[in-house]
């Protein structure tokens, strides 16, 4: 039987929201697993992805085939779907606290009593996690070629994760340090040395407006056969066979804007560059020929990310590339991702 897990929180005028959060039993021969979408609120493919895949959860697990428990929360993030200014949901953010929302996970989880809303959530969003041996987190990014996050005691486990969902890049990682999600649920596993037969990724499901019948049904379809696949539903499915490119996170290069204006791309997600090849302007003074800047690639390597609007602010990343040497602006930590 689906159990219905879901909790309350306190949005900020007090008053209780939901998270909606729904529990199918296996036999308990399989793996225990987290699925969730859109802790940053703004961030929707995965809420489709997850909707889809629970109808075929819910037929395996009526032909009794689920060997492993899963919790899957389509919609994590009540506090941040009402965030809305001047018609567009803001995301990312608490509003009322600055609060990521996808950051500082450990903190709340430690705390005995909370002191905001935000950590009130999170304790109990980790805690709904706390027995999963298998934790995916989905995200999107601005605009994206569908990527992994992935720590490295998962992979090369991870390249089968991959390649299901059709991603072109995992981005191995190694410290973190912000508390992210992810990152808080995986702790124990490290310090314990217990990461055999688990697994923890972030999914990066494209870009915030690649939201279609079309992807999500082929992300809900990766992610049932990659289950299939890790022993959590009785299913004999063939591996999937997709090209994915494993990079280290120290060799992503980021691109930051240089000036404010109205950003002109002159490649597409997924292209080639040469080290130094132009990719994108940015007009700083329309009328003004001299304020145009071009934007060169650091490194030879793939355009992963884009920014989605086109009038972009000074400082902002304009792009993500990956690369095979270590990012000269490489200082450790994440790639403020996910
Ligand atoms: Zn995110």
């Amino acid at each position: 039987m689906t159990q219905d897990v879901s909790f309350n929180v306190r949005n900020n005028n007090g008053e209780a929201v939901r998270v909606c959060a729904w529990r199918y039993e296996g036999d308990g021969s399989g793996p225990t697993v987290h699925l969730q979408a859109g802790v940053h609120a703004d961030e929707i493919a995965g809420m489709l992805v997850l909707h889809l895949l629970m109808q075929r959860l819910q037929i395996a697990e009526s032909q009794g085939r689920l060997k492993g428990r899963i919790t899957v929360v389509p919609q994590a993030n009540p506090l941040g779907i009402g965030q809305f200014r001047q018609g567009r949901i803001l995301g990312r953010y608490h509003d009322a606290t600055g609060h990521n929302f996808n950051r500082a996970f450990d903190l709340s989880a430690a705390m005995e009593r909370p002191s905001t809303n935000i950590q009130e959530w999170q304790k109990s969003l980790v805690q709904l996690a706390a027995t999963a041996d298998v934790m995916l987190d989905l995200h999107t990014d601005d605009e994206a070629l569908p990527y992994l996050y992935v720590h490295r005691s998962f992979w090369p486990r991870g390249r089968e994760l991959a390649a299901a969902m059709k991603m072109d890049v995992a981005i191995i990682w190694d410290d973190g340090g912000d508390g992210s999600f992810e990152e808080t649920i995986i702790a124990p596993w490290l310090r314990d040395g217990a990461t055999e037969g688990r697994m923890a990724a972030t999914l990066e499901l494209r870009g915030q407006g690649d939201v279609s019948d079309r992807f999500a049904e082929s992300d809900a379809e990766g992610l049932y056969n990659w289950l299939c696949g890790f022993g959590v539903i009785d299913e004999q499915v063939p591996p999937a066979d997709w090209p994915v490119e494993a990079v280290e996170m120290g060799h992503m290069e980021t691109i930051l804007a240089p000036q404010p204006g109205v950003l002109i791309f002159e490649k597409e997600l997924g292209d080639f560059v040469e080290e130094g090849q132009r990719f994108a302007r940015i007009l700083g003074r329309p009328g003004d020929p001299s304020s145009e800047v071009v934007l060169h690639a650091e490194q030879a390597g793939r355009l992963v990310t884009r920014y989605r609007d086109r009038l972009i602010p000074q400082g902002m990343g304009v792009a993500k590339f990956t690369g095979s040497r270590v990012s000269r602006n490489w200082s450790g930590g994440l790639l403020d991702p996910n």
